[in-house]
């Protein structure tokens, strides 16, 4: 299998119908698609997934951080450095769970990973995420409590 670049990907032509899609397909993919094939290995291969894309996209700064989460639409991300090795990461306008509603789980697993890998080329240390809130756990935001080791 051929291994791609995020060049390759970024070379797009649709003259009439442009570089965007309705966030609703995105959703029927990643909320329906992906979780009814790999069931309960949704949420960690999602997670891994979203890791090497935020590696891949990179940042050198927070702020880059921030507007990169932005440019992508994920969403709007807004950041706390708690110390050394602490953040979180607050997301406004999640692209998987704004709106959503109340079920009791959270499952924006690949922003989660998306985050960390991010903060991984930001800080040039390891960082693990774990979702803390999500509209569809009654928030009208999604978090992110980053370790970074
Ligand atoms: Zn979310």
């Amino acid at each position: 299998m051929k291994e791609y670049s995020m060049e390759d990907i970024r070379h797009i032509v649709r003259p009439s119908l442009g570089d965007e899609v309705p966030l609703v397909l995105f959703r029927v993919l990643r909320i329906i698609g992906i979780r009814n094939l790999l069931g309960e290995t949704s949420g960690p291969t999602l997670y891994m997934m979203g890791k090497e894309v935020g590696g891949m996209v990179k940042a050198k700064s927070i702020e880059e951080f921030k507007e990169k989460i932005k440019e992508l639409k994920i969403g709007i991300p807004e950041v706390e450095k708690i110390d050394e090795d602490r953040i979180i990461v607050k997301l406004y306008e999640c692209i998987t769970c704004a709106g959503f509603t109340y079920t009791g789980e959270m499952f924006c697993d690949m922003e989660s990973g998306i985050i960390a890998g991010l903060l991984e080329t930001v800080y040039g240390k390891k960082a693990k995420s774990t979702q803390t809130k999500s509209w569809s756990v009654g928030y009208n935001y999604c978090e992110f409590d980053v370790l970074l080791y």
